[in-house]
């Protein structure tokens, strides 16, 4: 399913660009955002990995979510994606709000813990509402929950019913909701004429949610790991199913765009808690003859690890980098433009990335 297109939504303007409507990230309204369920989504509780081969699919699924399933005598084995994230200019701290026994929130029928109270209250002091709880029951069972502002500052999380009700994913999606109130921007792109249409929304979709993501989720792991939560738990489970899978001798393979194959590793390799498996994952990849992508995703490591990614903008900046690296002598990304969107109360940081050709 495309995001719905919405009037306004053109680069009027500029030279040579191929305004091309399928690569145009819109802003959400009520009305689109009823079509746009399986659009990008936040991958927090989302595995980079595999559901059963049983499990139902939705055809507006597949294009962002490859399950792994049996195919004729191939394994085809698919990596996660994430999400989407919203965010304005505001400072949050998980330790502003005091909470009391009494205080404890319920969310999705659950009873908060007094840290996702207090995480709680802070994003709705930030947004001046109630965070609106939507149980989704028709995705895949790997995408677990999501979450977006809406058009008149609504903060919403959604989760999936039959596999993203507890407090981690809620939890996860908070954090989500307080990086966009501290800025997170929302991203619209633009392809130049001369850039591949294989970089096309659906691609563009899928760095977000694997590569901007993980950029994301490192610094919040971290935190929700100092509350109690195991934010990576399901991301082991699935790395650990894969590894456990030979492709050497031709009988399964991955389904994952080639060039995203990096990604999943350097995904994998910022969020993960496991180090151990982290190494079995680079030696499984040596031994299936996937060094060349290792090899890319340890240079997207090297770019992480040799900057700051505190601030939204530094993470973007990060992103660019990466995704010159990711698309060299295919596409370059240039940061047209920061501006930002009145959403009810709040001010929602949107940039707009462009893809000119290689030099
Ligand atoms: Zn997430």
């Amino acid at each position: 399913m495309s995001p719905a297109r919405e009037a306004g939504d053109s680069f009027e303007g500029e030279q040579n660009l191929n305004v091309t409507s399928d690569i145009l990230m819109k802003a959400l309204s009520p009305a689109s955002r009823a079509r746009r369920i399986l659009s990008p989504s936040d991958p927090g509780a989302y595995a980079p990995g595999f559901t059963l081969p049983s499990a139902p699919r939705t055809g507006s699924r597949d294009r962002l979510y490859r399950a792994r399933r049996m195919c004729k005598r191939t394994l085809l084995v698919s990596l996660a994606f994430s999400v989407i994230a919203v965010l304005g200019s505001h400072s949050l701290s998980v330790n502003t709000t005091a909470v009391s026994q009494k205080q404890a929130r319920r969310l999705f029928g659950l009873q908060l813990s007094r840290n996702a109270t207090r995480l709680l209250m802070d994003v709705e002091k930030y947004y001046g509402r109630r965070v609106r709880e939507e149980l989704v029951e028709t995705w895949d069972p790997g995408y677990r929950g999501e979450a977006e502002v809406i058009s008149d500052g609504t903060p919403v999380i959604r989760l999936n019913s039959h596999t993203g009700r507890n407090e981690t994913n809620i939890v996860h999606e908070l954090f989500h909701l307080k990086f966009v109130a501290e800025g997170f921007p929302k991203r619209k792109w633009a392809r130049y004429v001369g850039v591949s249409e294989d970089i096309n929304q659906s691609l563009t979709h899928d760095l977000d949610s694997l590569l901007l993501d993980a950029l994301v989720h490192s610094r919040f792991y971290p935190k929700m790991r100092a509350m109690g939560y195991d934010p990576d738990l399901w991301d082991r489970r699935d790395i650990k199913s894969m590894i456990g899978i030979s492709m050497k001798d031709g009988s399964h393979k991955l389904v994952t765009k080639e060039v995203l194959i990096p990604v999943h590793f350097f995904k994998f390799y910022l969020e993960s808690s496991d180090r151990a498996l982290v190494a079995q994952l680079e030696r499984w990849s040596v031994s299936n003859n996937l060094e060349s992508a290792l090899d890319v995703a340890k240079k997207l490591i090297g770019i992480v690890e040799q900057s700051k990614i505190d601030t939204p903008q530094q993470q973007l900046e990060v992103y660019i980098q990466c995704l010159d690296t990711l698309f060299k002598g295919s596409a370059r990304f240039k940061v047209a433009s920061w501006n930002s969107e009145k959403l009810g109360n709040i001010q929602q940081q949107v940039v707009t990335i462009h893809i000119v050709p290689p030099k």
